[in-house]
């Protein structure tokens, strides 16, 4: 606090001080100005009034003592004469003044200055002096008044009751909870749905029973979770408020917060209860037949079968069709069959039946009565999957028998073309024999004949007759044809296997796929093979066939004996000329130019998913990620891309073009000349795409030659319009082959 007046008292004095003296100061220094200013004046006049009295003096002499000339010289004299006269007197006024100025100043001015100074600082110091009594007398303890206050706190303190504080105001401005609100399925959105689709009721079809199972699996999951964090709650309703523990105000919040979270969870269970209920009661009416399609166009004009004209043979299968009929009813695609018995019971088997001869170059799957298994039959495709099925069935009464795995559980599936694509799953009775709905049999494979030879429909309501077996495509091998020799390689599905074709003894390449992958899985496994099948073209590991006959399902292809050019590259860099390394990057452009033009983005395109065959030749391979169209969007997350392979566009958009193969076909130059180099080296996935995103692009590999990085520098282009084409890729890769005189043998 002294510190405080201290400075404020300095502050005052300096600042009043220095203002009243420097005016002061300014006066003295103005009275001298305009003394000497006066002065000066004074001797001007006087340098006039002596000029005019010599003009004057002349005149006079000159012309006497009349004429006009000196009447004007005269009266400039007396003018003259009177200012300076005037001028004198000011200037002795004004010395006057001066004079007593001086004299009052220092004698009353200045102390008197002083004077008042010491009277505003004394004012001032009394005015803190009062400020800084009044703090203490306030700001003591002890004071009655203090401890009035204090007193008064505390009984307002006490005075506070929580449970009852906002009684009052709760009573007066509760209100009643508004109407409940009637969620109803506007039944309005299903009317053009030709009854696939019906209100409050589960689809279940080839489009939505995945997302159903999955989201099962999901609601089962969170009910799970949310029993124990409830179970948590109850055991320790203190310590657990939201998964943390409070430290404050524990008492009455956390027993508050507990309390409603195990409400709030007790309604989310009950809420997914009742969503599980639901989807497992819908997935269950699915009953024997497989999940029907969701968008089959080719029947979509038909009529339903009205239920009344269905005959089911036995009294156990009419109360299932019942039990089904809702569901079935929903999943059916509509469709009025052609030649349908009027009694599956006396089924006309020469009647409506056309031609059935088989196919089948092995067997005769007409007489059927040989003592194969089910598997050696030509008409079971083991695990091929279901849009290869769909594909090979194309006339009513087409069939086949495939597996299937549903809830880990393997199933039969017999899939029949009749008006539309029909899958039935063949139901195991209870002294474990086959059926549908007709009678049951020991093995499936007299089921399927007795379903055949009868001419009767599989189901009353499907009508579905098996007229001509479909047998395995000439690339469906058998399992047991295939001898694994020894392991080449490791796949993202399974190993790789060099292995042996025991009809012709060829030598092949053998992709397994783990017998443990989920079926999705399993799907994208054969994927490739189904892209693979159709093409032909000395740069693209040629497919010889797949094993669906039984786990593991497998892919066999032709053994390129190089192995990947990845390991290849950085095996034996040293022995390869850059004329061979261009040789590669042609063979490669090559085989993208065919998938090019096959409308095919291969989307994994590097030196890791290329081999290397006889005279160094590269193959594309890995088709696992490939698609065939023009333009691929992937929407369901991007997992397990290739970054610094991939182009831009697919990086930030999902959108795929042949011009990202041609992204990565640059990469895949960049990393031939580099010998086996990593992209990017150095560099996290996401720094490497934040770069390409500025404008960097890799330097060129020692010794590339120039064209070879321009044409690197052309793929990496960032926008895709400005890249080029695998066709124009291959012009220029030859062309600098031939410059480089490159053998192409
Ligand atoms: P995935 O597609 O499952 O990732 P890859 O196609 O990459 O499997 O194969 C893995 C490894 O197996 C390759 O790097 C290669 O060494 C070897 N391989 C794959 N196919 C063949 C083949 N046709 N000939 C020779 N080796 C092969």
């Amino acid at each position: 606090m002294q510190d405080l007046t201290l400075l404020l008292y300095k502050w005052y004095i300096s600042g009043g001080n220095w203002g009243n003296e420097e005016h002061q100061l300014h006066l003295q220094d103005d009275l001298s100005d305009e003394v000497n200013r006066k002065k000066s004046e004074y001797q001007k006049y006087l340098e006039l009034y002596k000029l005019m009295r010599s003009r004057f003096e002349e005149h006079y002499v000159k012309s006497g003592r009349g004429g006009r000339k000196l009447d004007e010289v005269r009266d400039k004299y007396q003018k003259a004469c009177r200012k300076l006269h005037l001028t004198h007197n000011e200037y002795v006024l004004l010395l006057c003044e001066a004079v007593e100025f001086e004299k009052d100043f220092r004698t009353v001015l200045l102390p008197g200055l002083l004077e008042h100074q010491q009277s505003l600082q004394e004012a001032f110091i009394l005015a803190w002096k009062q400020i800084l009594q009044e703090v203490s007398t306030n700001s003591d303890c002890t004071a009655d008044k203090f401890r009035e206050i204090q007193k008064r706190i505390e009984a307002s303190l006490e005075s506070i009751k929580p449970n009852e504080e906002y009684k009052d105001f709760t009573e007066k401005h509760k209100t009643t909870p508004t109407e409940p609100v009637k969620f109803t399925f506007d039944e309005s959105l299903v009317e053009d749905s030709a009854g696939k689709l019906l209100p409050n009721q589960l689809t279940v079809d080839n489009l939505t029973v995945e997302w159903l199972r999955n989201k099962l699996a999901e609601l089962e999951t969170s009910i799970k979770e949310n029993q124990e964090k409830r179970t948590a709650l109850v055991t320790n309703p203190e310590g657990f408020v939201n998964g943390k523990t409070e430290v404050n105000n524990r008492l009455i919040t956390n027993v508050d917060s507990t309390k409603k979270e195990i409400n709030e969870l007790k309604c989310q269970e009950r809420k997914m209860l009742k969503q599980t209920e639901l989807i497992k009661s819908a997935l269950n009416e699915l009953g024997c037949e497989e999940v029907p399609s969701g968008c089959d166009l080719s029947i979509d004009n038909q009529t339903f079968i009205s239920n009344s004209s269905e005959q089911v043979g036995s009294s156990e299968s009419t109360k299932r069709g019942f039990t089904h009929q809702k569901i079935v009813n929903m999943f059916r695609k509509p469709f009025r069959r052609k030649s349908v018995p009027s009694s599956p019971i006396a089924p006309p088997r020469t009647k409506g039946r056309r031609d059935s001869a088989p196919r089948s170059e092995g067997g005769d799957p007409v007489s059927m009565t040989t003592n194969k298994s089910l598997v050696d039959e030509e008409w079971f495709h083991g695990v091929l999957p279901r849009e290869e099925v769909v594909r090979l069935l194309t006339q009513d009464g087409d069939f086949l028998v495939r597996e299937t795995t549903r809830n880990d559980e393997c199933q039969t599936v017999l899939s029949v073309c009749w008006g539309g694509h029909k899958h039935f799953i063949v139901q195991t009775t209870a002294e474990g024999h086959y059926r549908f709905e007709g009678p049951a049999f020991p093995s499936i494979r007299e089921l399927i004949l007795y379903q055949f030879n009868s001419g009767l429909p599989v189901t009353g309501r499907s009508g579905a007759i098996l007229y001509k077996p479909i047998p395995r495509e000439r690339w469906e091998l058998n399992n047991d044809d295939v001898v694994l020799l020894d392991k080449i390689g490791r796949g993202n599905f399974g190993d790789v296997y060099r292995a042996q074709l025991k009809n012709s003894n060829e030598v092949v390449a053998v992709k397994t796929c783990r017998v443990t992958l989920p079926e999705d899985h399993k799907k994208k496994f054969l994927q490739e093979g189904r892209i693979l099948k159709q093409y032909d073209h000395p740069n693209i590991v040629k497919l010889i066939g797949i094993c669906v006959q039984k786990q593991p399902i497998m892919i066999v292809m032709e053994l390129v004996p190089g192995g990947s050019l990845l390991t290849f590259l950085r095996k034996k860099s040293p022995a390869l000329t850059d004329g061979q390394l261009m040789k590669m990057c042609l063979d490669a452009a090559a085989g993208m130019r065919y998938l090019e033009s096959k409308n095919c983005i291969h989307r994994d395109l590097a030196a890791r998913n290329c081999l290397v065959g006889y005279n160094n030749v590269v193959k594309i391979s890995d088709f696992g990620m490939s698609r065939e169209e023009e333009e691929y969007i992937v929407s369901d997350g991007m997992k397990q891309i290739p970054i610094k392979w991939t182009a831009p566009e697919a990086l930030n958009f999902g959108k795929y073009t042949s011009l990202c193969d041609v992204w990565s076909y640059g990469i895949l130059c960049w990393e031939i000349f580099s010998r086996g180099g990593t992209p990017y080296s150095g560099m996290s996935n996401s720094k490497a795409r934040e770069k390409i995103d500025s404008g960097y692009r890799m330097p060129a590999p020692e010794n590339t030659p120039d064209e070879m990085y321009r044409l690197m520098l052309r793929c990496w282009e960032y926008k895709p319009e400005n890249r080029p084409n695998f066709e124009q890729i291959y012009t220029v890769v030859e062309t600098l082959c031939a410059a480089y005189r490159v053998s192409f043998l």
